[in-house]
């Protein structure tokens, strides 16, 4: 690839780029050919050792002592190097991950807001004075935890990066970071930006690797203090079960089964985008994708109708062709996705997107509108983390709500309605994070805060709700007399 400038197959481990210790690599894939394209590091529980160890030194070192404004200062460059590399980390992305390039730069320009607006909060996280007994003056302190473990997915490398690392900086704390294996290279560039940009060494280490070797040893490191996790509720509760063993605070974001609930007295010229969109978005590897469109029944028929009109038309390419849809990630998410969609045979498939000619190698899969589906059907019930929608007939409010809260996730949701009282009551119904009303996803909303419930996870992330998760608070009791 020739935007890159950095050698992929390293560690940055205490501000050097190092070979892994054991000397491994990964190969990896173009999604939209199949073909090889270069190769990672395989980082060991050796790499992760002295990354910890590189972090600790940053964090009683020089970033530990670099004053709050300095570290947003720092942050808000960084951000503006990310932009001014839009494209070319958007061309990175688009091979490393086959996302359309338009959607690729989408979240370089995201990953560059996220360092804005955590470099502008850096100092601006106040501990609190608190009324107490005659004699004693009480204050609180917001502190960094120390390290911090960050393993993210493949499915929005930048944002996830933005999101977990801008917030743990931003608040003091020094970072190792495992990227997934099929998504490194915007992980490594970023890092390359953040040593450009001063980040003094060891304040942010990444180590690529397999999750099984890197991601677990970084997991149930001792010398770690937080963990933020996002990916698959298995690999969530390993990590979890890690985290307890060294009694670390975790934040879990495991995705979902997101419902949009379409009531008759919606505005459907206005919902449309968002119901096809929020499921086929990045080929629908998406945490907080709409997987499950609940209709209420009198107008069922209609919105089954127009969505399949708009996936008949979805149009599939390679990431450099910058249409609808790209392929998934890998060989291995197309069997996930095709397994998947052969428990649809029971449904209606309303539409369907045509593929055209496709390179032979690449990971594609035809996006499919489902319809006549029940809450409780297996496509209703488990992420597919592909682009794969279901259409629910629900009649009136109180099916709408058991159908919507009748899974274990509890992510993301919205409603479709006018009524404005309907509104208030399904915004508080419904289990989820975020409830969106007459719109879904807010445009990313990068200071939204962003979580689950039940096996959709815990812990929130984005907005200035993050900062307190990457922080730990201290009370201070003076008695003075
Ligand atoms: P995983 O949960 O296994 O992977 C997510 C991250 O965890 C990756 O960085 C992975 O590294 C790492 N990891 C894997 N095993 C361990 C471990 N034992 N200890 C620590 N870290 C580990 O998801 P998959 O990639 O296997 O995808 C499978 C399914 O997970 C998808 O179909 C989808 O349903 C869900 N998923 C959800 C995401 C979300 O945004 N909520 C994101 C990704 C997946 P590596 O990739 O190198 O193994």
């Amino acid at each position: 690839m020739k935007e890159l400038w950095f050698d992929t197959a390293k560690c940055l481990i205490g501000g050097e780029w190092t070979a892994p210790a054991g000397g491994g690599t990964l190969p990896l894939y173009d999604p939209s050919t199949g073909a090889e394209i270069g190769a990672i590091a395989r980082g060991t529980a050796q790499d992760i050792d002295a990354a910890v160890a590189a972090a600790e030194a940053a964090y009683r070192g020089a970033w530990g002592q670099t004053p709050a404004f300095e570290r947003g200062r720092l942050l808000m460059k960084l951000g503006q190097m990310v932009l001014e590399k839009a494209d070319v980390l958007a061309a990175i992305e688009a091979a490393d991950v086959g996302k359309p390039l338009k959607q690729a730069r989408a979240d370089a320009v995201a990953l560059a807001r996220y360092l804005e607006f955590y470099g502008g909060a850096a100092d601006k996280l106040h501990g609190q004075t608190i009324p107490f007994l005659d004699g004693y003056t009480v204050y609180t302190l917001r502190e960094p935890h120390g390290v911090t473990g960050h393993i993210v997915p493949w499915n929005y490398p930048m944002q996830i990066i933005g999101r977990s690392i801008g917030a743990a900086l931003a608040t003091g704390n020094a970072c190792v970071l495992k990227p997934a294996e099929d998504a490194c290279l915007t992980a490594l560039a970023f890092a390359d930006l953040a040593l450009q940009a001063g980040l003094p060494a060891g304040a942010l280490n990444v180590v690529p690797g397999l999750g099984a070797e890197a991601g677990a040893a970084l997991t149930g490191h001792p010398g770690i203090h937080h963990i933020s996790f996002t990916g698959s509720v298995g690999t969530g509760i390993a990590v979890q079960k890690a985290a307890a063993d060294n009694v670390i605070p975790v934040t879990l974001e495991l995705g979902g089964k997101s419902p949009q609930v379409v009531f008759a007295d919606a505005d459907l010229d206005a919902a449309l985008p968002f119901l096809v969109n929020a499921g086929i978005q990045n080929c629908g590897q998406t945490c907080s994708a709409s997987s499950r469109i609940l209709v209420e029944r009198s107008r069922y028929d209609e919105v089954v109708a127009r969505m399949a009109e708009r996936y008949d038309a979805l149009r599939v390419g390679r990431a450099v062709d910058d249409l609808d849809v790209g392929p998934l990630i890998s060989a291995r998410q197309k069997g996930i996705v095709a397994g998947f969609m052969d428990h649809g045979t029971d449904l209606e498939v309303a539409g369907q997107a045509t593929l055209g000619d496709l390179p032979d190698g690449g990971y594609y899969v035809a996006p499919t509108l489902f319809a006549g589906a029940t809450g409780a059907h297996k496509l209703a019930q488990e992420e597919i983390f592909g682009p794969v929608q279901v259409v629910i007939p629900f009649e009136g409010e109180e099916e709408a709500v058991a159908i919507a809260n009748g899974t274990d996730y509890g992510l993301v949701a919205s409603v479709w309605t006018d009524s404005g009282a309907r509104q208030m009551r399904l915004a508080k119904a419904i289990r989820a994070g975020q409830v969106f009303i007459n719109n879904y996803g807010a445009a990313g909303g990068v200071e939204l805060p962003f979580g689950g419930t039940g096996k959709s996870g815990h812990g929130r992330e984005k907005g200035f709700e993050a900062l307190y998760a990457f922080t730990t608070l201290k009370t201070v009791a003076a008695y003075h007399g």
